[in-house]
């Protein structure tokens, strides 16, 4: 698996290109700010793109997703739970007196349960909601002998967990689907998340406050 990570605009918000080394297909994962910077990367990368996938739709992991379209031709995919933070991106700029940006069209559903094909990885589709209500999980667990791979958009962070203040956020909805969905993966899968440095579940796992059995007494 080819996997990229571009740290982009003032969220710093992770965009990832995602591809097969063998087939050389690719998806763009979160269009956010820097779209051309992040084309630019998967062209350097030999990766013909084929689709825009977003993890969830906040607006640091969604604002370019208009203008990522315009410039590929592709369908952008995201779980329903998402619409409404999709069609929020304008007010929620406007508060943090940002541009709006163009809301763009959903054009096909990530069903938890389901899986996503990328030349010949095959990833799972999870649902790991509790920071926002649709934030999926694309968890590919690895060729022979390989190591599994998680994107796991604002779920868990280095050392942290997602807020869970927003639109339908859940404190102890996040730590379920962590708990779940994640941690119940084998030590070594890599994790890829939204804000900051790769980790490893393992090393949450020893390390993450909010990936310890006692970790609701972190919550505010
Ligand atoms: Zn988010
Ligand atoms: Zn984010």
């Amino acid at each position: 698996m080819i996997i990229e990570r571009l740290a982009v605009g003032p969220f710093q918000m992770n965009s990832y290109i995602v591809g097969c080394e063998k087939t050389g297909e690719g998806i763009y994962v979160d269009p956010g700010a820097e779209v051309g910077r992040v084309i630019e990367a998967a062209r350097a990368a030999g990766l013909r793109l084929t689709r825009l996938v977003g993890t969830h739709a906040h607006l640091d992991h969604a604002e370019g997703v208009a203008e990522a379209k315009e410039k590929l031709g592709l369908p952008y995919l995201l779980h329903e739970a998402e619409l409404h933070n999709l069609r929020s991106m304008p007010a929620v700029a406007q508060g943090y007196g940002f541009p709006k940006p163009e809301v763009p069209e959903m054009d096909g559903l990530l069903t938890p349960g389901e899986s996503l094909t990328v030349g010949e990885i095959t990833f799972e589709i999870r649902l790991t909601d509790g920071h926002a209500p649709g934030n999926i999980t694309l968890y590919w667990p690895g060729g022979e002998n390989g190591t599994g791979h998680a994107i796991v958009g604002d779920a868990l962070f280095a050392g942290s967990i997602g807020r869970t203040d927003l639109y339908m956020g859940s404190a102890k909805t996040l730590l379920n689907s962590i708990r779940t969905q994640l941690l119940a993966l084998p030590a070594d899968t890599v994790v890829y998340p939204g804000h900051g440095p790769e980790t490893t579940i393992g090393r949450e796992k020893e390390t993450n406050p909010f990936c310890q059995e006692d970790a609701e007494n972190f919550l505010q």
